[in-house]
């Protein structure tokens, strides 16, 4: 769950005490008042985004998680209270409620903390939602003894109320929180792109016009279409305007779903358990799609590029033949099939671990000498091919020869010696057209590897030509010295 902590932005630092505890306080009393002034409107009354927020900040920061900085909260909630209320002993209770949350879900949090810190995981969006259940039930039992009081309503009512308040809450707001980090401007604007944030405002229209108890569900299609398309915390993010939404338009209302319960359970206590599990959906799938691909994005990886020499591999070639059309199709192009010459000396004289680290020089060479004129890709054992776009055959010789001097006079450090290799290279030429550039590429490599074997035949360190003539003056080779 690396996303749901992924965050540059620190706000709070392990070696600062006295600023934390600044900013806990100011926290704590922005979000109660906050909230306070939620409860003077009566859509917005609904909702305490206090705890939540709270236990986002305490789970994110793990050396938060000490009693003093929770202490710090109670009071500025107590303080608010003393202030604003007159509920005197009462809102001991009631605040210790709202801190059992708080440290409840921080303390869950935590005890995943490294699990989740692995890999994002579905399973682990399954167990916020759980946690927040639990959390909220501890709430729930300590709010409703301390309302009681100060509330007309019995017990189990006000259970149910503050369970359903603190439960819907913390599933909205949990997730995008955790997951928040620094918000990335989009380089393009794209009508395209909003079109699932579109699909959310007309989804939710429509359980406005159509009512219901099914109508909660209506935006849940849409929710997901957005946790397919953006981001974990942007899914987050819709999913909390939305499922906020549909709670202030159930609570007045203007979504007509006739709840008719045989017990005498608050009307808005079955929406918002509906609308908080819904809320949990889309950030699974959000969490999984991030998940499969950041799988794929490693296993192409894996396969498009080879482990020692970090050139392609052979079907990472035909990979980045393929889907980099306008760089390959309809180009004059280059194809040099390259063997190192003597290279089992190399292994039997220094080693096979040598012989790998030359490897992987050989490769960084020609690649840091090609540049962007093409790109290189390791065939197997010792041998590599270059494709490159040139503007004619004898451009094409001429990197060639320049690539295989440049092996030639590079000294290869191993340990305190120098070793000197050479190269030898077969080369083809021709023009590619972008609905064959497979086939093409294959016959231009068949070619190649004929006038490989001839450079390798007429004493190695040479380049042979597409047309079986000599492309370059033969050189001794040297297979190494030290
Ligand atoms: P030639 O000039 O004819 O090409 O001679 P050569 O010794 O280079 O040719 P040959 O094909 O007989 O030997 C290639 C050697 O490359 C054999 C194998 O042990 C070695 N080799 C292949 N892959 C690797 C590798 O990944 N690491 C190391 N260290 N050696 C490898
Ligand atoms: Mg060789
Ligand atoms: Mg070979």
């Amino acid at each position: 769950m690396r996303a749901f902590f992924s965050s540059p932005w620190r706000p709070f630092r392990e070696d600062t005490p006295l600023t934390n505890a600044v900013m806990i306080f100011v926290l704590t009393t922005l979000f109660y008042f906050l909230g306070a002034m939620m409860r003077l409107v009566e859509e917005l009354s609904l909702f305490w985004p206090l705890n939540a927020v709270m236990a986002g900040v305490f789970a994110r920061y793990a050396f938060l998680h000490r009693w003093h900085y929770y202490l710090i909260s109670y009071v500025a909630m107590l303080a608010y209270d003393a202030i604003t209320t007159t509920w005197g002993t009462a809102s001991l209770i009631i605040n210790f409620s709202n801190m059992v949350f708080i440290i409840t879900m921080a303390q869950f949090i935590g005890w995943e903390r490294s699990q989740m810190l692995k890999a994002p995981e579905p399973v682990n969006a399954l167990k916020l939602f759980s946690y927040c259940l639990v959390s909220a039930l501890l709430c729930a039992f300590f709010g409703a003894i301390g309302s009681v009081g100060i509330n007309d309503q019995g017990f189990w009512p006000l259970l149910a109320d503050w369970f359903g308040e603190q439960f819907s809450t913390g599933v909205l707001i949990l997730p995008g929180l955790l997951a928040m980090g620094r918000p990335r401007v989009p380089l393009h604007f794209a009508w395209r792109k909003t079109m699932p944030i579109v699909a959310v405002a007309v989804s939710v229209l429509a359980s406005v016009v159509i009512g219901g108890a099914g109508s909660l569900a209506f935006p849940l299609p849409a929710l997901i279409w957005c946790a397919v398309r953006y981001s974990l915390p942007l899914t987050s993010l819709v999913t909390l305007i939305t499922g906020g939404l549909e709670i202030i338009l159930v609570s007045s209302g203007k979504i007509n779903i006739f709840v008719s319960s045989p017990f005498d359970i608050p009307h808005m206590f079955s929406a918002r358990l509906g609308i908080a599990t819904m809320a949990i959906c889309p950030v699974i799938v959000s969490v999984s799609v991030e998940a499969i691909n950041r799988l794929i994005r490693q296993v192409s990886l894996r396969a498009d590029f080879d482990f020692l020499t970090r050139v392609y591999s052979r079907s990472g070639l035909y990979e980045a033949l393929n889907h980099d059309d306008n760089r390959f199709a309809d180009k004059h192009l280059s194809v040099m099939l390259m063997d190192i010459d003597y290279f089992k000396s190399i292994n039997d004289n220094y080693g096979h671990e040598c012989g790998d680290k030359v490897l992987a020089s050989f490769a960084q060479k020609v690649q840091q000498v090609l540049g962007e004129r093409g790109v290189v890709a390791r065939m197997g054992g010792e041998e590599f091919v270059v494709v490159a776009t040139t503007q004619d055959a004898k451009e094409g010789k001429q990197l060639a020869e320049l690539l295989r001097k440049s092996v030639e006079t590079h000294p290869f450090k191993w340990r305190q010696q120098t070793l000197h290799l050479t190269v030898s290279i077969g080369i083809s030429h021709g023009k590619t057209e972008a609905w064959q550039l497979t086939e093409m590429f294959n016959e231009l490599l068949a070619v190649s590897d004929e006038n490989l074997y001839r450079s390798k035949k007429r004493g190695r360190n040479c380049t042979t030509d597409g047309d079986n003539s000599v492309a370059a003056e033969h050189h001794a080779p040297v297979p190494m010295d030290n």
